[in-house]
């Protein structure tokens, strides 16, 4: 029973908040296939032929897990590792350290990326992901580098690891991108 006036229900309004923001860098030899990878999560779609000393940052608004972020890609072109780190490595909330199954040297390569990463990210509150990617996997007969090879890896770097092709289904790529940003908002 209830006398009197009933009470007015206030409505708290949640105010919508801001997308979040999620940078990530993509490093890796020259031709391991970071400005496809990009440009795929980016437009859905192979570019084959792309400057490989184009660098550039890109931004595209995406809904994970049902929550906006803006994620900023910045596609990276040294021809000299990681000597050169300064620019991305404060901006970086996450990396992804690219390389082609079918280039053994590409694969090399990544360690040194790795190390100057993950030892620069081990310092941060919160720490900034790592991931290493193998790319090209519809080149499966030229095969250099084993998926063991890669597992590896990225065990004793502690980071996350995933084999993909830019040049088949976009769902894969964007699925790692997610993933990515998943992880940071997890730190
Ligand atoms: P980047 O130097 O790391 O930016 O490499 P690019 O994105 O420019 O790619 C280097 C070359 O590899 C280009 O000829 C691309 O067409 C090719 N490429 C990139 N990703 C793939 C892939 O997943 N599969 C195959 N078969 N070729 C790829
Ligand atoms: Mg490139």
């Amino acid at each position: 029973l209830m006398f009197g006036k009933a009470r007015t229900c206030n409505i708290v309004t949640v105010p919508e908040h801001e997308p979040s923001e999620c940078n990530i860098v993509i490093l890796g030899a020259v031709g391991s296939g970071k400005s496809a990878l990009t440009v795929k999560f980016l437009t859905k779609r192979f570019i084959s032929e792309y400057d490989p000393n184009l660098e550039d940052t890109y931004s595209s608004e995406e809904v994970v897990d049902q929550q906006p972020v803006l994620v900023k890609v910045m596609d990276t072109a040294d021809q000299d590792g990681p000597l050169n780190c300064e620019r991305y490595l404060g901006w970086a909330n996450a990396f992804i350290i690219v390389y082609s199954i079918d280039n053994r040297n590409s694969f090399e390569a990544c360690q040194q990326y790795l190390e100057t990463v993950t030892l620069y990210s081990k310092g941060l509150q919160p720490e900034a992901p790592v991931i290493l990617l193998g790319n090209k996997v519809d080149m499966e007969r030229y095969r250099q580098v084993s998926k063991a090879d890669g597992a590896a890896l990225a065990l004793r770097f502690g980071c996350l690891f995933f084999e993909v092709s830019a040049c088949l289904d976009f769902l894969s790529v964007q699925h790692i991108f997610h993933e990515v940003v998943r992880e940071v908002r997890r730190e």
